[in-house]
């Protein structure tokens, strides 16, 4: 009793929602319990080495994001915080868990209330392990059934039922609750299992079957309004050796199923249910057997299917339909939950509450009365934190931290008045049985049976008292004190969750504030960085054209240097080319002093030539600048026709446009210097040209001298030629005259000719040949004679 009084006292300090207690405190409801359990790590899991699960203190967990959870995606490191009625770490063992968890429920349902206790969690971490324990570790199940048998121990009631032989577990529960001996009980027991949305019978073994397995369907139940699974196997156990077989039997059957369609139990929902209906004894110990007198409990013990999602069974088109069938009867005992938690605060702030979709699976639909508060609810959750990720877990841990808000009904049924009934109820005698001592020392009601028959108080002792009003006022007190007790550490509670949900509040708020405005921040460093970017591009191709125009100028500038340069060598040849002209011009004007002639200064051109010169150089040289008539001057000058180099010469407009050139003056609106640096240009092509005509004139001359000698050279040796041949002919005719003269002076005699008057020579006939060569000679004479004449003329003419 001592350690049942704990228990209750432990769980009544837990940490229902302070919202709901505040507004709608209600002594006869009780929210449902969550036990959290932390599964050991086994030897062939990897060792992780910074674990996301936490311990804050017996009562409440902390999860922290790790980098390859959704959470951290959606949240980063943000810490998940999840308070429990108790939390059980690994090193709890079997009969402290079954201890806190469940015997205090067992005592309900022998006190005639209904209890569920359901395990949820992923696969593997530890629900089965739970609830069926190993032979050396028995689970809460056989350990529940242990406590029931040794409680009712000499109140069971008869049964015929033949008792399967199977295994036990090797430690058996030795805990015995004190129990109403005002009732005889019989247990009950039976076995089902949920698959893919169909309820199948545990305790129908598959040899019994045909090919298919039959579904049992839920039936309506007018008295209670509540459903149940009609059709399913209900055993009456008579004793823990039977009641250990039928469990065993359905669990050999629920593995048998598994093989046979190719499932594993993971996949389904298994429930074990234990009903004990309570036969009321009477003051004569009669048992009244009659149904309207006669109260059932039940306590239902369900080994729910992973909650994991689908990711691990999407290998084929039937395990996908397992899952989804799998997560739909869990999906929907989430969001009944969610709806109940929702629905009690309306309804504490006088909203209208919603329905609860118990109908949309075989789950809730069978649990609906459980969750509707007929009777107390206790959740187990299982987790495994070493080989199950941190968003699976934190789906679990979500889902009993909104189960653990619904508030159940503590009581379901009134209290029986036995005295009133025991006239006219069917009723058979009672065989007394051996009364035992329960466990713990603690004395049994069955002691002061007869004449205390309207208390079932939890907090019986054995001090016995003398007057029952004083000890029903004492309990009363008791019962005061522990709630008045409860009150406060649930006022003590409340006030450091609200203030613990304020801070975290706060810091959630601040943190969001600080998210914000971190956000704002960097946006705004963002769009700076990016008008600064956008700027730094622009300058960047600023600087860029500037390095081209800068490198363009660098160019143009040795460009111009270069031209510089090329100009002061002009600039140098030219003044060379000056200098050699005014060198010619000093020339020119020597040989002009010598050879030519001097120019007629009378003459019109002269005189008005150097009038010209003489006003331009009085305009020029007697202002600081150039004037209107400078300009007429130049352009006088510049039209100046027959303009020659003696007359610039004799006139010195040369020198004046030198000066002119020489000098400069600041602006010059008519060009006058250039135009001047023009004619001087002009006047020094002038001196080249007249200094060339005259060295062209010479040579001409001289060019003719020597043609002309040569031809008479050639002239002269030709005629040496004639005259050597003449010489040679007049010595042939010389001395053919000799000869002449001797023939002639031989014969020769004179005749005239009297046509002719011309005295021919007549030669006689015998020498008449004679004479017709020697007229032949004086012909060749004459012509030679003819021939020298015309040469000595020719001569002469040269
Ligand atoms: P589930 O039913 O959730 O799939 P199980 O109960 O089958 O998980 O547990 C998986 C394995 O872990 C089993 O071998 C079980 O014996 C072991 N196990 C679970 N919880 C514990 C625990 N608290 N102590 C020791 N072993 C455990
Ligand atoms: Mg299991």
């Amino acid at each position: 009793m001592a350690q049942e009084t704990k228990v209750a006292h432990h769980s009544s300090s837990s940490s229902p929602n302070p919202h709901i207690d505040f507004f709608a405190y209600n002594p006869e409801k009780e929210p449902i319990k969550a036990y959290l359990r932390i599964r050991p790590q086994s030897y062939n899991e990897p060792l992780i080495p910074e674990p996301y699960l936490q311990i804050v203190d017996d009562l409440e967990v902390c999860m922290t994001p790790p980098e390859d959870s959704n959470a951290f995606r959606a949240r980063n490191r943000t810490p998940e915080r999840y308070k429990f009625t108790k939390i059980f770490t690994e090193s709890a063992t079997q009969e402290d868990f079954f201890n806190q968890t469940t015997l205090p429920l067992i005592h309900d349902v022998l006190r005639g209330e209904n209890a569920l206790i359901f395990a949820y969690g992923v696969t593997n971490s530890g629900k089965t392990f739970s609830i069926m324990g190993t032979k050396q570790q028995p689970g809460l199940l056989p350990r529940t059934l242990d406590v029931i048998f040794n409680s009712i121990n000499e109140y069971k009631s008869d049964a015929k039922l033949k008792p399967f032989m199977h295994k036990q577990p090797i430690n058996r529960d030795h805990t015995t609750i004190a129990i109403d001996t005002n009732f005889e009980y019989g247990i009950w027991v039976s076995f089902a299992e949920i698959y893919t949305e169909k309820i199948y019978d545990l305790l129908i073994s598959p040899d019994n079957m045909f090919q298919k397995r039959k579904a049992l369907s839920l039936k309506y139940e007018y008295k209670s309004g509540h459903k149940y699974i009609a059709g399913l196997k209900e055993v009456k156990v008579k004793s823990i050796e039977e009641a250990y077989a039928i469990l065993y039997e359905g669990q050999k059957n629920r593995a048998e199923y598994s093989t046979i369609i190719n499932q594993t139990s993971s996949r389904s929902h298994s429930i074990f249910t234990i009903r004990i209906v309570r036969a009321p004894i009477d003051s004569h110990n009669y048992v009244i057997e009659d149904p309207t007198y006669a109260t059932v409990s039940k306590f239902s013990i369900v080994d729910l299917a992973g909650s994991e999602r689908y990711r691990n069974t999407l290998n084929s088109g039937q395990r996908l339909k397992e899952a989804g069938n799998i997560n739909k009867s869990l999906m929907v005992l989430g969001q009944c939950m969610e709806t109940l938690r929702l629905n009690q605060l309306k309804s504490a702030i006088g909203k209208k509450i919603a329905l609860v979709p118990y109908r949309h699976s075989k789950l809730t639909e069978l649990f609906k009365s459980s969750f509707e508060g007929d009777g107390k609810a206790v959740m187990v959750v299982n987790v495994n934190p070493f080989n199950t990720g941190f968003d699976e877990n934190s789906h679990v841990m979500k889902f009993s931290a909104v189960a653990k808000d619904v508030a159940t009904w503590k009581r379901v049924h009134p209290r029986l008045e036995l005295k009133d009934i025991s006239k006219y109820v069917n009723k058979r005698l009672r065989v007394t049985p051996k009364q035992k001592k329960v466990y713990y020392g603690i004395e049994s009601l069955m002691n002061d049976d007869e004449d205390d028959d309207d208390d079932d108080d939890d907090d019986d002792d054995d001090e016995s008292s003398e007057d029952p009003f004083v000890d029903n006022l004492i309990a009363q007190i008791e019962d005061l004190r522990n709630k008045w007790l409860e009150a406060e550490t649930r006022c003590a509670t409340m006030e450091t969750e609200i203030r613990q949900q304020v801070t975290k509040e706060t810091e959630i708020e601040l943190k969001r504030m600080e998210e914000i405005y971190m956000s704002s921040l960097k946006r705004e460093l963002q769009d700076k960085q990016n008008s600064m970017s956008t700027e730094m591009d622009k300058l960047c191709v600023h600087l860029n054209e500037h390095e081209a125009t800068k490198h363009s100028l660098l160019e143009k500038i040795s460009e111009l240097e270069k031209d510089k340069q090329k100009q002061q060598e002009q600039l140098n040849r030219l003044a060379a080319q000056i200098k050699e002209k005014d060198a010619i011009i000093e020339n020119l004007n020597s040989i002009e002093e010598t050879n030519i002639e001097p120019l007629d200064k009378n003459s019109f051109i002269y005189t008005k030539f150097l009038n010209l010169r003489r006003k331009l150089r009085r305009s020029i040289f007697r202002n600081e600048e150039y004037s209107h008539d400078a300009d007429v001057l130049m352009t006088e000058i510049e039209q100046f026709e027959n303009v020659t180099f003696e007359l610039v010469k004799e006139t010195s407009m040369g020198k004046l446009m030198k000066l002119i050139v020489e000098k400069e003056f600041k602006s010059d609106p008519y060009k006058i210097h250039q135009r001047s640096k023009k004619l001087l240009n002009y006047y020094i092509k002038l001196s080249i040209l007249s200094s060339q005509k005259r060295e062209d004139k010479m040579i001409v001359l001289n060019t003719n001298h020597a043609n002309q000698e040569q031809e008479i050279r050639t002239t002269l040796s030709k005629l040496k030629e004639e005259n050597g041949k003449l010489k040679h002919k007049l010595k042939l005719m010389q001395e053919s005259h000799k000869r002449l003269k001797k023939v002639f002076d031989n014969t020769w005699s004179f005749e005239y000719d009297d046509a002719n008057t011309i005295p021919t020579l007549s030669i006689p006939e015998s020498s008449k040949t004679q004479q017709k060569e020697n007229k032949e000679l004086v012909n060749i004479l004459y012509y030679i004679c003819a021939c020298f004449f015309f040469f000595c003329l020719l001569i002469k003419l040269n």
